[in-house]
């Protein structure tokens, strides 16, 4: 079965990839099956909000199968911020050096018992019968004092579990415990149902 992914990081397509396709499921994007997706509006006050309804407009405008997901990281101290916003807290979409900068800046002379932090990712799959299917995965670990390794992207180089940086796990080793491959594992269980 074929799905559309309403994102264009190969990123995201490679690990979808990766867990899915042994349940023969082929994720792709769109510009993989030369169709344009319209821009969405992430309007939703939740990751699953954002989720389901970028996964809702690729259904519909593709006429498939179509997954999308939403992600970000919370922050305890900072009362669950970046949140649904960790693409742009510091105000320029995607900018991840300037992101990291200011979660540095607002966790100055915050204590390490004081850091902690999740990540959070919510998957919505969305069928043209109308049937969906919403997961969320979580991974637990802190903010570091500073940046530490260069894999991964975001704030992986300032996300610390089990006393190392996300930013030294090799994809292998952050897709056993990340939010993202935890909520995959559970949208595949939910699969299986349906396939
Ligand atoms: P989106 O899900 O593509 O909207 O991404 C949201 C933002 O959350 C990204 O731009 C990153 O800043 C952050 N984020 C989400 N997942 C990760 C991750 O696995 N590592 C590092 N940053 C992440």
């Amino acid at each position: 079965m074929d799905f559309i992914l309403a994102t264009n990081n190969m990123k995201k397509l490679a690990e979808m990839q990766r867990i899915l396709s042994p349940l023969g499921i082929n994720v792709k994007t769109a510009e993989m099956l030369g169709i344009n997706l319209p821009e969405v509006e992430e309007t939703g006050s939740t990751f699953e909000e954002n989720a389901q309804l970028k996964a809702v407009s690729a259904c519909k405008t593709a006429n498939m199968p179509a997954i999308a997901d939403d992600s970000g990281l919370c922050v305890d101290y900072l009362n669950g911020a970046p949140g649904i916003y960790s693409a742009r807290f510091s105000g320029e979409h995607g900018n991840d050096e300037k992101n990291n900068d200011l979660l540095l800046e607002k966790l100055s002379g915050v204590p390490e018992e004081k850091r902690t932090a999740h990540y959070v990712c919510a998957i919505c799959c969305v069928f043209p019968s109308g049937n969906e299917i919403i997961v969320r995965g979580e991974c637990r670990g802190s903010i570091g004092f500073e940046r530490d390794g260069t894999e991964g992207f975001g704030y992986d180089p300032l996300f610390i579990v089990n006393g190392k940086s996300f930013g030294r796990y090799s994809a292998d080793e952050k897709d056993k415990i990340s939010h993202r491959g935890n909520a995959l594992r559970k949208l595949k269980k939910e699969l299986e149902k349906y396939i």
